[in-house]
C-alpha cells in the first residue's frame, strides 16, 4: 500500500490525533484533535513531515501520490464548505501554513487567501456583497504570496501601501475604500512583474503548488537552519503543511482575529488572557498595526462568539490538562479556532499553574513536579527591577548574567569604600576589574557587583551565587579609571553615582531603577510571615511534592552560621562543605593568621594557632546549632598560604614609600620581613602547589588545631544533649598514604579531646575526590576514607588541565567552533569527569561497601549535573544555600526520570534493570546505615574483611 501523506480534518472528524505530532507537526495534530472534539475548526488537510523528508530525498519532487491525495482532500474541503476552489461564483480560499514538530517561530510565514484570481475576487465581492473586503483580501494575498513565495521584498509592498495611505490622507489601512484597494492590487501586480519578470499566477492550483513548494523549501531556509542550530532541533525532521479553508476576520465590525492564553502566562493567574483586533486578518494582532484590545472586549462586541470562546478554552484546557495558547478568528459573529498548543510561560506562572492544576484535580503532584523547570523555580528567588522602569532605560553595557536578580545602588570602587558606604546606610554596587578573596568584606556589603573581566565561574560569579548577590561579570564596557572613577560605555561615573545591574540579563544601566526583593528570601530570612506570601506558599508546596519523590539528599555549602541558617530555610539537610579558610579570612582573624604563617618555628606557629582555636570552635558551634543534628562536613584548610598575605606588588610600593619618607623605621622593618616571607612562599603555579592536605602534612599543627576545634565544639554540644556527627574532610588527597597520615593525626587528637571532655562521639574522616589520581586509586583510598565527596570544581580543572579562572576565554571560543557544547565548570562533563567519578565510586564501594558519597562542587546546584549524580547513585548533592531549592526539584525530576527509565529497561534488558535495582537497594540500606553512624565508625577502625583478604 502506498504511504499516506495527507490527513484530512473536517465535519467533526479528523484522520489524525493529538499524539501524531511527529507526523503531522504540532499545528496539524492540534487542528486534528480540536476537530475530533467537535470544536469549530475550518476544514482542511495536513501534508505530513514524511512527505517533506521524501521531497528532499527525491530532489525537490513530491513523493508519488501526494499531490493527487492533496487534490482529493481539497475536494472534500470544497464539499464541506459548499464552495469550489477557483469557482467564480462561490470561491473557496485556503491558507497554506507550515508546522514542524516543535514550534519554530519565524521559520516561515503563512500564506493566506490562496485561490484568489481575477475571476474569484469578483465572485467573492458579489457573494459577500462586500467589494472592499474582497479587494482587501486580494491585496493581502499578493503581498504574502509575492514576498514569501516569489521573493519580492516585503518592504516594497509596504512602501507602496504607505504611499497610498498618504495619497488618500488616511492613517489606517482599514480606512482605505474598495477603489483605493483595487488600485493597490494593480500596483502590487506591476511590482511583482518588475521584480520577478513573471506575471502574478492566476491559476488556483498553480498557486497552491507554488505555496506548498515554498513551505517545503523554507525548511532549509537560512532562518530555519539557524533556529534549529540554536534550539537543537534535528535537520531530518522536516515540516508538515496545513492547508485550511479560509475564514475571514476582515469582513467588518463583527469580524476579528485574536490570540489568547487559557491562564495568565506571566503570573499564572487563572484568568483568560489575550488580545484581539476587530476587522483584521491573520497576524495583524501581533504585527502592531493597530493597538489590540483585551480579548475580554469580545464579550461586548460579539457576545455569542465570546461565550463560545470561553466555553472552548475551558474545554480545551481540561482536555490537554495544561495552559494553552490559542489562535482564533471570528467571521461575522461566528467563532473558528485556528490553532492550539501548550503555552510558553514564565517561571513564576509555571509554578502557580502546576500547583493550582493539582488542586483543581487536573494533574497529579508528580506531573506538577515535572512541569516546572529548575531554572523557572529560580525565578522565585530573584529580586527584580520594576518592569516598566527597566523597559524605559537603555543599557550602558552588557556582560555575563552571573548572579541573577536586580540590584541598584551607589558605585563603590574598592571593597573598603563599599563597607563604609553600607555602614552609612547606602545601597552599594561594587565595580571592579575583577574580584579576589581579599574583597569578600566589600562584596558582602554590596547588593551587587560588576566586573570588567572574568567568566561565569570567576571568583565574583561563584561568590555571587553562594551569597545570593546580583552579579554581572566580564562586562567589557567597564573600564576602571582609578579608585574614584570608572567609565561604563559612553559615561564616566564617580564613586557614589547610581548604577543599576540586571544579573539575569547581564545589562547595566545608568541611574537608580527601583528594585523589588523576592518574597521567598524575605520569608527565609524571617522578615516576612510565610502565611502572608502567596508566592512562598506556591514555592514551598511544589518543593514539598518534590521532596516526596526524590531519593537523593540535598545539602548546602555553607561556611558561617548565617549561611547555614538560610540553607536550612531553603530545606538543606546538612552541610556538604564548610570551607574553613573562609573563617580565617574574617577581619579579626587575618592578622593572627598572617602571624601564624610568618612564624619561623613550630612553637611560634602553635602559639598563634592557639589563638585561632577558640574562634574556630565558636564557628563550628554556631554551624552545628543551625543544622539541628543534620550532618556537617568540615573541610580542613585548603588554599595556598600566600592568599592570606598581602600582595607582593602592594608591599613593594608600601616599602618604597616608607623608605622615601624615612619616618617609620619599625614599620619599614616589619614590611621588609613580610615581603621576604611572601617571596619565600611565592609559587609559580599555586593551584598545583602547597595546598590541600599538603599543607596539613607539612604543618601538622594546623590540622591538629582544626581537628581539636571540630571535636571540642561537638563535645560541648554533646554535653548539652545534642547529637552531632561531624564529618571531617581532607582536601586534595591523591595518595592513600596522604589520607592515612592526616586521618591518624585526627584520630589521635579526637581520642584525646573526647577523653578530656568525657564524651563518646561518632565522627567520620573522609576525603574530597578532586584529583584524577584519587579517582583511579579510590579503592586504596577508601581503605582509609570513610566517605567521598566529589570536589568537581578542582576535579574538572585537574581532568582537563584548565584553570577555571583562565578558561572562560577559550571555552567560549570552543563552544562557538563546536569543540565543546557546554562549560564544564557549569555543567558536569559526564564523558571525562563523570567517568572518573564512576571509577572512584566503583573503587570506593569495593573496599568499603556502602561508603557515603556526595558532591560538593558548584555542579551540585546544576540540574543536569544533579540528574547525573542521581544516576551514579550518590547519597547527596551539596550546593550553595540559594541553590538548595533548585537542587531539591532537580533531584525529584531525576528520580522520576530514572523511575521511568527503569520500567522501560526492565522489559528490554534485564541485566541493566538488575544493576538499577542494586543501586536502589544500596541506597535503601544506606538510609538505615546513616542512622547507625556509630557502628560504621567503629567498624571502620578495623580493616574491613575485603581489604584484609586482599592483603
Ligand atoms: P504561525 O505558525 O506563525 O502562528 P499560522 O499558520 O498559525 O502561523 O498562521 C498565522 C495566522 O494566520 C493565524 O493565527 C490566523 O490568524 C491566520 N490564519 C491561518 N490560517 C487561517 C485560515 N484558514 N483562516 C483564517 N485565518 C487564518
Ligand atoms: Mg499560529
Ligand atoms: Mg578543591
Amino acid at each position: 500500500m502506498a504511504k499516506k501523506y495527507v490527513y484530512y480534518f473536517g465535519d467533526g472528524k479528523a484522520e489524525g490525533t493529538s499524539n501524531m505530532k511527529e507526523l503531522l507537526g504540532g499545528k496539524g495534530a492540534g487542528l486534528a484533535e480540536m476537530t475530533n472534539l467537535g470544536i469549530s475548526v475550518p476544514p482542511g488537510f495536513t501534508i505530513t513531515t514524511e512527505a517533506c523528508v521524501e521531497y528532499y530525498k527525491l530532489g525537490k519532487k513530491y513523493p508519488p501520490g501526494m499531490w493527487e491525495t492533496a487534490l482529493a482532500s481539497l475536494k472534500r474541503v470544497e464539499r464541506s464548505m459548499g464552495m469550489g476552489f477557483g469557482d467564480p461564483e462561490r470561491p473557496l480560499l485556503v491558507s497554506v501554513r507550515s508546522g514542524a514538530r516543535a514550534s519554530m517561530p519565524g521559520m516561515m510565514d503563512t500564506v493566506l487567501n490562496v485561490g484568489l484570481t481575477l475571476k474569484t475576487v469578483e465572485g467573492l465581492a458579489a457573494k459577500t456583497k462586500n467589494e472592499r473586503f474582497a479587494q482587501d483580501s486580494y491585496r493581502r494575498f499578493i503581498t504574502m504570496f509575492g514576498s514569501i513565495v516569489m521573493g519580492v521584498p516585503r518592504e516594497h509592498f509596504e512602501a507602496i501601501l504607505n504611499l497610498k495611505k498618504e495619497e488618500m490622507g488616511v492613517r489606517h489601512e482599514t480606512q482605505l475604500d474598495a477603489r483605493a484597494l483595487r488600485d493597490l492590487v494593480e500596483r502590487f501586480k506591476s511590482l511583482v512583474k518588475e521584480e520577478t519578470g513573471k506575471g502574478f499566477p492566476d491559476d488556483p492550483n498553480e498557486q497552491l503548488k507554488l505555496a506548498i513548494d515554498a513551505v517545503f523549501s523554507s525548511w532549509n531556509g537560512a532562518r530555519a537552519i539557524t533556529y534549529r542550530r540554536l534550539n537543537g532541533i534535528p535537520d531530518h525532521w522536516g515540516t508538515a503543511i496545513n492547508v485550511v479553508a479560509m475564514v475571514f476576520g476582515n469582513m467588518g465590525d463583527t469580524s476579528g482575529t485574536g490570540v489568547a492564553f487559557t491562564r495568565d502566562p506571566n503570573t499564572g493567574e487563572r484568568k483568560f488572557f489575550g488580545e484581539c483586533l476587530m476587522n483584521a486578518q491573520g497576524e495583524d494582532v501581533v504585527a502592531g498595526i493597530r493597538t489590540p484590545l483585551p480579548v475580554t472586549e469580545l464579550g461586548r462586541t460579539v457576545p455569542p462568539a465570546y461565550k463560545e470562546l470561553e466555553h472552548t478554552y475551558k474545554r480545551l484546557e481540561k482536555h490537554y490538562r495544561d495552559m494553552l495558547d490559542l489562535e482564533f478568528t471570528i467571521q461575522e459573529g461566528k467563532l473558528y479556532m485556528l490553532q492550539t498548543r501548550v503555552g510558553k510561560r514564565t517561571g513564576i506562572s509555571a509554578v502557580r499553574i502546576a500547583v493550582e492544576m493539582v488542586k483543581e484535580g487536573l494533574i497529579t503532584k508528580r506531573e506538577a513536579v515535572q512541569r516546572v523547570g529548575p531554572d523557572q523555580l529560580a525565578q522565585y528567588l530573584y529580586p527584580i527591577f520594576d518592569t516598566q522602569s527597566e523597559a524605559g532605560s537603555t543599557p550602558l553595557g552588557k556582560g555575563l548574567p552571573a548572579g541573577p536578580g536586580a540590584a541598584a545602588g551607589k558605585i563603590a570602587l574598592t571593597p573598603d569604600r563599599a563597607v563604609e558606604m553600607k555602614a552609612a546606610g547606602q545601597r552599594v554596587v561594587l565595580v571592579r576589574d575583577e574580584t579576589s578573596p581579599d574583597d569578600i568584606h566589600g562584596m558582602n556589603a554590596a547588593t551587587g557587583f560588576v566586573t570588567a573581566r572574568g567568566g561565569m565561574t570567576s571568583h565574583a560569579a561563584v561568590v555571587a551565587r553562594q551569597m545570593g548577590k546580583v552579579c554581572v561579570a566580564g562586562c567589557e564596557a567597564v573600564e576602571v579609571i582609578d579608585n574614584q572613577s570608572v567609565r561604563i560605555g559612553s559615561k564616566v561615573f564617580r564613586e557614589g553615582d547610581y548604577l543599576s545591574v540586571n544579573g539575569s540579563t547581564g545589562n547595566v544601566y545608568d541611574g537608580d531603577i527601583p528594585v523589588m526583593e523576592s518574597e521567598i528570601i524575605q520569608v527565609v530570612q524571617g522578615k516576612l510571615d510565610a502565611k502572608q506570601s502567596q508566592k512562598y506558599q506556591l514555592f514551598s508546596t511544589i518543593l514539598s511534592w518534590a521532596d516526596s519523590v526524590r531519593t537523593m539528599k540535598v545539602r548546602a555549602n555553607a561556611d558561617v552560621p548565617d549561611q547555614a541558617k538560610i540553607a536550612r530555610g531553603f530545606g538543606a539537610e546538612g552541610i556538604g562543605l564548610c570551607r574553613t579558610e573562609h573563617m580565617f579570612f574574617a577581619e579579626d582573624r587575618i592578622p593572627i593568621m598572617q602571624k601564624m604563617i610568618l612564624a619561623r618555628t613550630k612553637e611560634d606557629r602553635e602559639k598563634y594557632l592557639e589563638q585561632l582555636l577558640p574562634l574556630q570552635k565558636q564557628d563550628f558551634i554556631g554551624l552545628y546549632r543551625e543544622m539541628e543534628g543534620f550532618p556537617v562536613t568540615i573541610r580542613l584548610l585548603d588554599p595556598p598560604l600566600h592568599e592570606f598575605l598581602p600582595k607582593r606588588e602592594e608591599l613593594m610600593v608600601e616599602i618604597a614609600q616608607l623608605e622615601l619618607t624615612g619616618k617609620d623605621g619599625v614599620k619599614l622593618e616589619e614590611q621588609r620581613r613580610l615581603l621576604a616571607r611572601v617571596e619565600e612562599l611565592h609559587e609559580f603555579n599555586p593551584m598545583l602547589g602547597l595546598r590541600g592536605c599538603r599543607l596539613g602534612i607539612t604543618m601538622p599543627e594546623i590540622t591538629r588545631m582544626q581537628a581539636r576545634a571540630i571535636i571540642e565544639a561537638a563535645c560541648e554540644l554533646a554535653k548539652e544533649g545534642k547529637k552531632i556527627v561531624p564529618e571531617i574532610m581532607i582536601p586534595l588527597v591523591g595518595m592513600v598514604a596522604e589520607m592515612k597520615s592526616q586521618k591518624d593525626l585526627i584520630r589521635e587528637v579526637a581520642q584525646e579531646t573526647m577523653k578530656r571532655y568525657g564524651v563518646k562521639l561518632s565522627y567520620l574522616v573522609g576525603t574530597m575526590i578532586e584529583l584524577p589520581r584519587a579517582a583511579v586509586t579510590a579503592e586504596r583510598i577508601a581503605e582509609e576514607a570513610e566517605f567521598f565527596s566529589f570536589g568537581t570544581n578542582d576535579l574538572t580543572q585537574t581532568t582537563f588541565g584548565f584553570s577555571r579562572d583562565d578558561a572562560a576565554k577559550f571555552i567560549d571560543h570552543y563552544r562557538t567552533v563546536k569543540i565543546m557544547d557546554a562549560d564544564p565548570f557549569a555543567t558536569l562533563d559526564r564523558e571525562g569527569v563523570g567517568s572518573l567519578m564512576k571509577t572512584a565510586i566503583a573503587g570506593g564501594r569495593k573496599s568499603r561497601p556502602g561508603i557515603k558519597l556526595g558532591i560538593c562542587g558548584e555542579h551540585g546546584g546544576d540540574p543536569s549535573s544533579v540528574e547525573f549524580c542521581n544516576q551514579l547513585g550518590l547519597d547527596y548533592v551539596s550546593c550553595s544555600p540559594f541553590r538548595v531549592a533548585i537542587a531539591r526539584l532537580a533531584a525529584a525530576q531525576a528520580a522520576i526520570a530514572e523511575g521511568d527509565a527503569k520500567t522501560t529497561v526492565k522489559k528490554a534488558a534485564p541485566a541493566q534493570a538488575k544493576a538499577a535495582k542494586v543501586v536502589k537497594a544500596v541506597r535503601r540500606a544506606k538510609a538505615t546505615q546513616t542512622a547507625k553512624a556509630v557502628k560504621v565508625t567503629k567498624a571502620s577502625r578495623r580493616p574491613s574483611s575485603t581489604t584484609r583478604k586482599k592483603r
